[in-house]
């Protein structure tokens, strides 16, 4: 039995999304494979509110954060972590021989745009990485405040993890002054894994072009090359079906229409924290709640694992926390195209099994 899927990713995907991904192939090196990517790309510029150019990448969203990472740093990478995966982009830094120092905050608490601040002013720095939504904590970071200080520093380059985030909260790009914004399709999207999108800026390119070793399959560098050359196209076979299904959906969001689409996560948001207040406790500092998905605190000592395996039973599936905090919170997403019908009848099932 399918069960419905409340966790930050892989969501569920629509009947006649899953439909396109059966679409009969085409080449990639034929016109109607490029009219399919800068369809894309037109779309997500919409969604993402920039002007720069949209690079997909066949992998999921690791790939381009680890191309990001090593395409871009010419002396030393500043990376904040507010949980598993700032934690993650600080490895992945490391393991390419890519000079960084990791900045954490304490899980549960935001990266302050006074620590960038602070960071940023030894000038020993020349690309930071921020998680714009913590999907292990439940975190949206303060990127408005956070990118006022980071215009400070103009030979910085600006990159921010929205994989958990863009398409169900506004972020607009442009505005922030972020170089590489990067996502992947099965979170906010509602779309299968498998692919990655990014934003990426002039400065971005130019830093790359100061870099010697920036790999090969990530080099993002390559990858724009490549895309401004051949229209659209890249240098090795993507991924034709979530390309047809991105289309797709990217036009089922703009029907929706950009801002009700956020104004639904707000409201399943605010819906999921009140019911977390209510029964459990927020594991976020409330100020900087994510609009995405709810990391509960297990206060009542329930086992996560006992609920979820209830929960399967009924068709449903929520997330246990991350890591160390497996049986100590619980997540749940309301993020995609999950609706407040569907996370009050979740949460009403919740209530059921557990007796509150
Ligand atoms: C899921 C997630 C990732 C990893 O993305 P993949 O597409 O699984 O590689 C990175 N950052 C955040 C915030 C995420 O939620």
């Amino acid at each position: 039995m399918y069960k419905k899927l409340f966790i930050p990713g892989p969501v569920n995907v629509a009947d006649d999304v899953l439909e396109r991904l059966s679409t009969p192939m085409i080449g990639h090196r034929t016109k109607e494979a490029s009219d399919l990517q800068r369809s894309i790309a037109k779309k997500m510029q919409k969604l993402m509110y920039t002007e720069n150019t949209i690079m997909l990448s066949t992998s999921s969203g690791s790939g381009l954060m680890e191309g990001a990472v090593r395409s871009c740093t010419r002396k030393r990478a500043a990376v904040f972590s507010v949980g598993a995966f700032g934690d993650r982009w600080y490895k992945m830094a490391e393991a390419n021989g890519v000079p960084a120092d990791k900045f954490s905050s304490e899980w549960g608490k935001p990266t302050t745009p006074e620590m960038v601040d602070e960071v940023l002013s030894t000038g020993k720095y020349d690309l930071i990485t921020i998680t714009h939504n913590e999907t292990s904590t439940g975190i949206m970071n303060p990127v408005e405040g956070i990118a006022e200080v980071v215009k400070k520093y103009p030979d910085v380059v600006f990159c921010l993890d929205t994989v958990s985030s863009m398409g169900g909260t506004k972020i607009e790009v442009d505005k922030l002054g972020v170089d590489i914004c990067i996502t992947s399709t099965q979170k906010c999207l509602g779309l299968p894994p498998g692919l990655a999108i990014c934003s990426i800026s002039e400065k971005a390119l130019n830093a790359a072009k100061e870099v010697p070793n920036r790999g090969y399959y990530f080099d993002l560098l390559n990858l724009y090359n490549y895309i401004q050359k051949k229209d659209h196209q890249y240098p090795s076979t993507p991924s034709l079906p979530h390309m047809f299904a991105l289309d797709y959906q990217l036009d089922k969001i703009l029907e929706e229409g950009i801002e009700n689409r956020f104004n639904r996560h707000k409201e399943m948001a605010e819906y999921v924290r009140a019911w977390a207040n209510k029964h459990f406790k927020m594991f976020a500092e409330e100020k900087y709640a994510s609009n995405t998905l709810t990391t509960v605190k297990n206060t009542k000592g329930i086992s996560v694992s006992d609920l979820n395996k209830e929960l399967g039973k009924r068709g449903f599936m929520i997330s246990n926390g991350y890591g160390d905090l497996k049986e100590k919170t619980f997540r749940i997403a309301h993020m995609a195209d999950t609706t407040l019908e569907e996370i009050k009848e979740l949460l009403a099932i919740i209530e059921e099994i557990l007796a509150l």
